[in-house]
């Protein structure tokens, strides 16, 4: 028509869509979940926009916020209607089709690479799924803002945006059309098939979720109505009202199939239950369905609490599995990913006030009944109920991840006795890094955070050990924690820097994680024991008698450490100094107290390399 306007695709877009239409891939299940999750998010939206005008929702059905999903089976078409927010002109023709999204090429590249097309929704492009099961699409959308448009295409590099004067007027929001591709027709335009779907997919969608189905319903109709209207007339033997209790027993029950909505999900959020009713197996659900994450890999811990008093919120916290690739990356303008809800409306999952930077790697949701509905972004982000809510959810974090570890048999057994890996070995492989920023950045739970870390040392095998258990074999009088820091433990190992203390049977923790350097700028004092750098000028070691006679004999020394000192002066040398902790190596270059180890050198010349 000539007010069709035609668009090209963005370049990577259009790859994208050729990969999909053509894919092999045999789980295309995944298209409903997107397509559901892009009506939540809409009706999220409208809904937020709600908050502070209520006119936006409309009348009557419009104000209903809700999923509509409908087959014809006579065309093949699957018919996905919400009554979210709706897009405007220009937001079809941006959102669907030309501007493509950061998550594109690093999809693109994924599956290429073989990766798993179920983690489409994870880079932010998750509706051109659709065309795993559609050769044509169409999207009918009204916005508030403006008039009623479509969308179409059949994924050929082009689509189409063209005012809507043919279909029936929507209201609000959106109406997805997929016809459906022939193989996929044969899977998908079945209600069972739908039905079961969506109840694996998309069971903690907070909207309900209605599909245009049938039932066999038991209906009571009169036995043949010919037939009966004889046998009415009364005969002489019989009263008027005999007959009609005769009409009544000649009523018959029939099969009859009725169409109607059926709802297909609960919609009682998940974190308003009880946890003591919410089964492992509904968390791992619930996990995989609000990070969109689809591997079977489950997550790693969760908490579920409701916290009352001045500030009352209900939360649940998870651990992923495995730590983002990109977790470290752009670490301090990465935003944490909680998602918040208030009085169970979705604010935000931008909202980065609620956890700690050091935390941000974990999911999860908040619902606070304390903080205001219908004020502004940045007036949310002021409310003092915030540092209450922040301050909890960190307690409640670092008592999960405490947790891991107490219910961890493996934690409990000497070093020696144990090579496997436990659950808390599994936590730290992932995420130890988190607890080391902590350390760093948090000065308020230091102490609850300096309980998490683990290291290798001297006496440690292949396992890691706590500082609770370092200072349970200290050796009596000792009163230092010795450590080294270096770029590997077998090297360390083998350090003459360590002789005299390896000697005497100390332990020594391995610190070989470059972040270690700044942890230990921040970590001092663990239990009232001071932490002392075995590679430092200050080392002392033994009994007050070692440290007398270590003093004496500077003293007999003292012309030839000057002689010595002078000759090295031009050679970066502080000071040459006689020492007890060498055993069989004759001397050994050690860094003065306030200065960088060598280690640290070594970072931060690699650094600026
Ligand atoms: P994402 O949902 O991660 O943003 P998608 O590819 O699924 O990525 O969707 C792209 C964009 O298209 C969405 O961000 C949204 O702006 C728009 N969109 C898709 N489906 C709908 C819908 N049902 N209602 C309103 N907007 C939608
Ligand atoms: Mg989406």
């Amino acid at each position: 028509s000539q007010n069709s306007q035609k668009f090209e695709f963005q370049a990577e877009v259009s790859r994208l869509m050729d990969i999909i239409i053509n894919s092999l891939y045999s789980n295309k299940d995944v298209f409903l979940r997107e397509l559901i999750s892009n009506a939540s998010d809409a009706l999220d939206k409208i809904r937020f926009l709600s908050l502070t005008d209520k006119t936006v929702l409309g009348e009557r059905n419009d104000a209903e916020l809700d999923i509509h999903i409908k087959l014809d089976k006579v065309n093949n078409i699957l018919t996905i209607r919400d009554r979210g927010v709706g897009m405007t002109k220009e937001d079809l023709i941006k959102n669907l089709g030309t501007i493509a999204k950061s998550g594109t090429s690093a999809f693109l590249e994924q599956v290429q690479q073989g990766g798993d097309l179920n983690l489409i929704g994870q880079f932010g492009v998750g509706f051109y799924s659709v065309y795993l099961v559609a050769d044509y699409v169409e999207v009918i959308s009204k916005h508030n803002d403006d008039k009623q448009y479509i969308w179409e295409s059949k994924a050929d590099g082009k689509f189409a945006v063209i005012e809507d004067t043919e279909n029936e007027p929507l209201g609000r929001g959106t109406e997805i059309r997929i016809h459906l591709k022939k193989d996929a027709s044969e899977l998908y335009a079945e209600e069972t098939k739908l039905r079961e779907l969506v109840k694996k997919y998309s069971e903690f969608i907070d909207f309900p979720i209605y599909l245009w189905a049938s039932k066999e319903v038991d209906v009571e109709v009169p036995a043949d109505e010919e037939e009966q209207a004889w046998d009415d007339r009364p005969n002489d033997e019989e009263t008027a009202e005999e007959v009609d209790d005769m009409r009544e027993k000649k009523l018959m029950t029939i099969k009859e199939t009725q169409w109607d909505w059926e709802l297909l999900n609960d919609v009682k959020a998940l974190w308003l239950r009880n946890a003591k009713d919410v089964t492992p197996e509904e968390y791992d659900k619930f996990y995989h369905s609000f990070t969109k994450d689809l591997s079977a890999d489950k997550p790693m811990a969760w908490t579920h609490f409701n916290a009352e008093g001045d500030v009352e919120f209900k939360a649940v916290l998870f651990i992923p599995p495995t730590a983002a690739p990109d977790l470290f990356e752009n670490y301090y303008i990465n935003k944490a990913t909680l998602k918040l809800y208030v009085r169970r409306v979705f604010i935000s999952d931008t909202f980065d006030e609620l956890l700690p930077k050091y935390l941000s790697f974990l999911k999860g949701i908040v619902d606070s009944d304390s903080l205001p509905l219908n004020v502004s972004r940045e007036m949310l982000q002021q409310h003092a109920s915030l540092k209450t809510i922040k301050k909890k959810l960190v307690r409640k974090a670092l008592d999960m991840i405490r947790h891991i570890a107490d219910e961890d048999p493996d934690e409990k057994l000497e070093a020696e006795e144990s090579m496997k890996k436990g659950k808390y070995a599994k936590f730290w492989e992932q995420f130890s890094k988190v607890i080391k920023l902590g350390i760093i950045e948090d000065a308020m739970n230091h102490d609850r955070l300096a309980k998490l870390l683990r290291f290798h040392s001297s006496k440690s095998g292949d396992k890691l050990i706590s500082l609770d258990q370092y200072i349970v074999r200290m050796k009596p009088g000792q009163k230092q924690i010795y450590y080294i820091t270096g770029q590997d433990k077998k090297q360390l190992e083998k350090s003459p820097l360590l002789e005299n203390l390896l000697k005497r049977g100390y332990e020594i923790l391995f610190l070989t994680d470059p972040i270690d350097e700044y942890l230990t700028q921040n970590l001092t004092e663990y239990e009232g024991n001071k932490f002392q750098n075995a590679s430092k000028d200050d080392l002392k070691i033994g009994s007050k008698y070692d440290q007398a006679r270590t003093k004496e004999i500077k003293e007999s020394y003292k012309e030839l450490t000057k002689w010595w000192k002078d000759i090295l002066a031009g050679e970066n040398v502080e000071s040459v100094k006689v020492s007890n902790r060498l055993a069989n190596t004759p001397a050994v270059v050690v860094t003065s107290k306030y200065g960088w180890s060598a280690n640290m050198e070594r970072i931060m010349k690699s650094q600026t390399l």
